[in-house]
C-alpha cells in the first residue's frame, strides 16, 4: 500500500507547506504511514522558514494515481488540488476556507474552522490529543499563522490566532515582531521572479458563480515598485486568460505595510470588479483601500457581484 500523501493547495504558500509538515508529524505520532508533499514551487517566504529550521522542503508531486489515499490541508476545492484528485481517496481534510463543490464517495474526517490559518486548527488538534509541540512544530505553526494573517493585520485573523501564536512564539523562542517582519519581507523580494511566474506565485482558480476566475496575490512593501512591471504582468495575464479560458483574472498587489491592495484586472468579466467595489477601472487597474484578504475581501465580494 502506498503511503498516505498530505498536501496543501497548488501554488503553495507558507500555511500549505507548514501545515502539511505539521500534519505529517501529527499522523506519524498516531502511527500512520504518511508523507507530506507539495504541489508546486516553494516561495521565498516559505524558504525563509525552512532555512531557519534547517529542514528540507517536501517532495514535489504533479498528480496522484487512482485510489491514492490523500489528506488535504489548507484547501478543499478541486481546481486548487492535485491533478486527478477526483479519483483519489480523500481520507481527511483540515482547512479554513469556504467549502466549494466538495464531494467524496466515502466517509472522511473533515475539520474546518473559520480561523486565520490551517496551522491554528492543527495546534488545537495537537492540544486535544495531548501531543507535545516541539520547537520545530511551534515554529512551523507560528510562521503559518503570521503568513496567513499578515502578522495579525488581516481581517481573517481571529483572537484565537493571536492567542495561539503568542503561546507558540514562546515555545519557538522567537521575537514575534522581528521574526514576523523578516518572514513577510522575505516573501516580498520578487525582483528576480519573471512576470510569468509572478502571476502564478499565489494564484487560485475559483468559480464565482458561473465565472471562471483566477485571483492571484503578491505581497509587497511598495505598490509603485511592483506597478513598474504592469505592462509585462498584463501580457502574461492575457496569455493565461487565453490558455485557460478564463473570464476574469484579478492580480492583487498587497501592501503589507499599509494594508491596501492595487489590483490589475483583465478578462471579459472585468466589469464585475468595478460593480463589486463601486470603483472605476482605469487602465485595467484599481486601488482597493483596506483590502488585503482574498478569502474575506475579494472572493465573497466578487461572488456576490457575479449574481447580479
Ligand atoms: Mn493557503
Ligand atoms: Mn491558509
Amino acid at each position: 500500500m502506498n503511503k498516505i500523501l498530505i498536501f496543501g493547495h497548488k501554488n503553495p504558500d507558507t500555511d500549505s507547506i507548514c501545515s502539511a509538515l505539521i500534519m505529517e508529524q501529527y499522523d506519524k505520532k498516531l502511527g500512520c504511514d504518511v508523507e507530506a508533499v507539495r504541489l508546486g514551487d516553494i516561495n521565498k517566504e516559505t524558504v525563509y522558514v525552512l532555512e531557519y529550521l534547517h529542514i528540507e522542503a517536501p517532495r514535489l508531486i504533479e498528480s496522484v494515481e487512482e485510489g491514492q489515499e490523500v489528506v488535504l490541508v489548507d484547501h478543499n476545492e478541486f481546481p486548487q488540488s492535485v491533478n486527478n484528485i477526483e479519483n483519489a481517496k480523500i481520507t481527511a481534510v483540515v482547512d479554513h476556507h469556504r467549502i466549494c463543490d466538495f464531494k467524496t464517495a466515502d466517509p472522511l474526517y473533515y475539520r474546518a474552522e473559520p480561523v486565520g490559518s490551517t496551522a491554528t486548527v492543527l495546534y488545537k488538534k495537537f492540544k486535544e490529543s495531548d501531543m507535545e509541540i516541539s520547537k520545530e512544530i511551534a515554529t512551523l505553526m507560528v510562521s503559518a499563522i503570521i503568513s496567513d494573517t499578515l502578522l495579525f493585520k488581516s481581517p481573517t485573523c481571529t483572537s484565537e490566532d493571536v492567542e495561539i501564536a503568542n503561546k507558540l512564539a514562546l515555545i519557538a523562542g522567537i521575537d514575534m515582531q522581528e521574526y514576523g517582519l523578516n518572514l513577510l519581507k522575505a516573501g516580498t523580494d520578487l525582483s528576480d521572479v519573471s512576470e510569468e511566474k509572478l502571476i502564478n506565485l499565489d494564484a487560485k482558480e475559483v468559480m464565482l458563480g458561473n465565472i471562471k476566475a483566477v485571483i492571484a496575490q503578491v505581497n509587497t512593501a511598495s505598490i509603485p515598485d511592483m506597478m513598474t512591471r504592469k505592462e509585462k504582468i498584463e501580457q502574461e495575464i492575457k496569455k493565461a486568460i487565453k490558455d485557460r479560458n478564463l473570464d476574469l483574472f484579478l492580480f492583487a498587489i498587497t501592501d503589507i505595510i499599509n494594508s491596501n491592495s492595487q489590483a490589475i484586472v483583465l478578462g471579459n468579466k472585468a466589469d464585475i470588479v468595478s460593480g463589486a467595489y463601486h470603483v472605476t477601472l482605469e487602465n485595467n487597474t484599481v486601488f482597493l483601500e483596506g483590502v488585503v484578504s482574498r478569502k474575506k475581501q475579494i472572493i465573497p465580494v466578487l461572488t456576490e457581484a457575479s449574481k447580479k
